[in-house]
């Protein structure tokens, strides 16, 4: 039921999959393919209008519960048929009540040291309000709600659903035919169904353009305090984009910047990034952005022993020089980093600061080159590149984890100076937020 709830607010490719059997929602994530609409954001509220005058959600129902002893675990049957199994120590371990949990942090006050993790029961039972109870050989008592029970249950199934339900881990693959979803400023800003939609959107897809912010400093930092806070580097809170003499970094060139992630020198780099247009370039200066994961994939079907190799081998990042304070930066990260379970995480590349020290054998260096190219080559075929190019009050926000963005050259002149202003968020703060607003806008529905 809560999966159909969030649905609404996947983007329309998403939203047949993620509507259907939990088990199929992540299925959506390896379709790759353009969006049926250029403006998925702004239809993406609407259908949440239109969702609103769907029926009130159903309690769960309870219709029989029962220890299954011998294997320490407890079998809840539930109205619809379907039965879920719980282990006794978990649930000891989850005990809702005051003396386990600390009500006002939602947080566990049961200390490890006390919990018998080879615990009996003597009942299990319905009771007449329809919860699970359960008495403990040690005569303590605790009683689940069945919802929370049901959105717990051990089934993949289930697993799958609630970790997509937290996480948003399903994402949207695109190349060139993307275009992008786009928002307004202004509506992000005061309006929760919008900024909701925007956040949505910039964890499936990876990009969303907001229009109409106006064209002076400080509108990176009013969107970033829409979610929570920003993300403090060496660049300073917020960092100014422009043609600068002895330039600290390559970004403030006038020169082509190519395809790369942000701040690969650090081991966290920031998670997302905004881009705020206050100046543009009358000659040149386009943006260009690339789906960093769908090219990974894409790497890993074309040449495996490249995606091995760049899955693998670390490579040494540097930093050095002076802005918010001096800086010498080094760090050691995989070009393609996956997480425990395969699944791709984060990329981390920028040419400008991959060091000059390799600390690889001197047999790997070869074959490292060769990987790095081949994913760079299919980082630069037209068919994946999408190029735009920003107007004053025009603010790009996008996955830093997970898209490479690059600038064409531009002319410089003092008549013009092109400006853009920057700030990085983390992916933690941005989906708390999504999170907080998933929370509000279901409960004014
Ligand atoms: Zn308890």
């Amino acid at each position: 039921m809560w999966m159909s709830k969030f649905a609404r607010f996947a983007p329309p490719a998403l939203q047949r999959s993620t509507s259907a059997m939990a088990c199929q929602a992540l299925r959506a994530r390896r379709t790759p393919g353009p969006l049926p609409s250029g403006r998925a954001a702004v239809q993406l509220r609407r259908q949440h209008t239109l969702g609103s005058a769907s029926l009130p959600l159903a309690r769960l129902s309870v219709r029989h519960v029962r220890a299954l002893d011998d294997k320490r675990l407890m079998e809840v049957e539930w109205e619809d048929g379907g039965q879920s199994l719980y282990p006794f120590t978990w649930l000891r371990d989850n005990c809702q009540c005051p003396q386990c949990t600390l009500q006002s942090a939602k947080a566990r006050k049961l200390l490890m040291s006390d919990l018998d993790i080879y615990t009996g029961v003597n009942v299990v039972e319905v009771t007449n309000d329809n919860k699970v109870s359960v008495v403990w050989t040690d005569q303590h008592n605790s009683v689940f709600d069945p919802d929370w029970l049901k959105k717990r249950c051990f089934s993949p199934a289930a697993r799958q659903a609630m970790q997509e339900e937290l996480f948003l881990n399903g994402r949207y693959y695109w190349d060139s035919t993307l275009r992008i979803p786009t928002a307004d400023f202004q509506e992000v800003l005061s309006d929760d169904k919008a900024a909701l939609a925007w956040l949505v959107a910039l964890r499936r897809v990876g990009i969303v353009y907001l229009r109409g912010a106006p064209a002076e400093r400080g509108q990176v930092a009013r969107l970033a305090e829409r979610i929570g806070y920003l993300r403090l580097t060496f660049y300073g809170h917020t960092w100014q984009v422009q043609d600068k003499y002895m330039a600290n970094n390559v970004a403030y060139t006038s020169g082509r910047l190519s395809h790369h992630t942000d701040y690969p020198a650090l081991h966290f780099a920031p998670g997302v990034q905004f881009l705020h247009c206050i100046n543009q370039a009358v000659e040149g200066g386009e943006s260009e952005v690339v789906d960093g994961f769908h090219m990974a994939e894409q790497l890993q079907r074309e040449d495996p022993e490249a995606f091995r190799v760049l899955t693998t081998l670390q490579v040494d990042f540097t930093d050095t020089g002076t802005d918010y304070c001096d800086f010498m930066l080094q760090s050691k990260k995989c070009i393609i980093d996956l997480d425990p379970k395969g699944r791709l995480a984060r990329i981390n590349y920028n040419n400008a600061t991959r060091d000059s020290v390799l600390d690889v054998a001197l047999h790997e260096v070869q074959p490292f080159y060769r990987a790095l190219k081949a994913y760079v080559d299919v980082m630069n075929r037209p068919e994946n590149v999408v190029t735009y190019k920003m107007e004053p009050g025009d603010l790009v926000t996008f996955d830093n984890w997970r898209l490479l963005h690059g600038r064409r050259s531009y002319v410089s002149g003092p008549e013009r100076l092109r400006h853009l202003e920057g700030a990085y968020l983390d992916w933690d703060e941005v989906m708390s937020r999504l999170r907080i607003l998933r929370h509000s806008v279901q409960e004014d529905m």
